[in-house]
């Protein structure tokens, strides 16, 4: 059991040294869609300052798990995306 214990304190010499700690109970911060969110807010391919926050700065679209959008709204966010490139009002690629 002192053997136990003394395994568990060494592994875990890293960033956290709490006793308690244990990484399948920690607290997951569930990121809130930015678009469910606010419910004004209105995804419009034209607006190209709005959609800068969806892409990255090589042109491509963001992750979900970065824009923390849900599945509908991701899915709005690529299409508005996309239509604003074709209308060249957002690049394709940078670079
Ligand atoms: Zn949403």
């Amino acid at each position: 059991m002192a053997d136990k214990k003394q395994n568990n304190r060494k592994r875990n010499n890293g960033n956290n040294m709490d006793d308690d700690f244990n990484p399948k109970f920690r607290k997951i911060r569930r990121k809130v869609c930015p678009l469910c969110a606010d419910k004004t807010f209105e995804l419009d391919y034209k607006n190209g300052e709005q959609l800068r926050k969806f892409i990255n700065d090589k042109g491509k679209i963001l992750p979900r798990r970065a824009t923390g959008a849900c599945a509908t709204h991701q899915r709005a966010i690529t299409l508005a995306v996309k239509r604003a490139r074709h209308i060249a009002i957002l690049p394709y690629t940078q670079d």
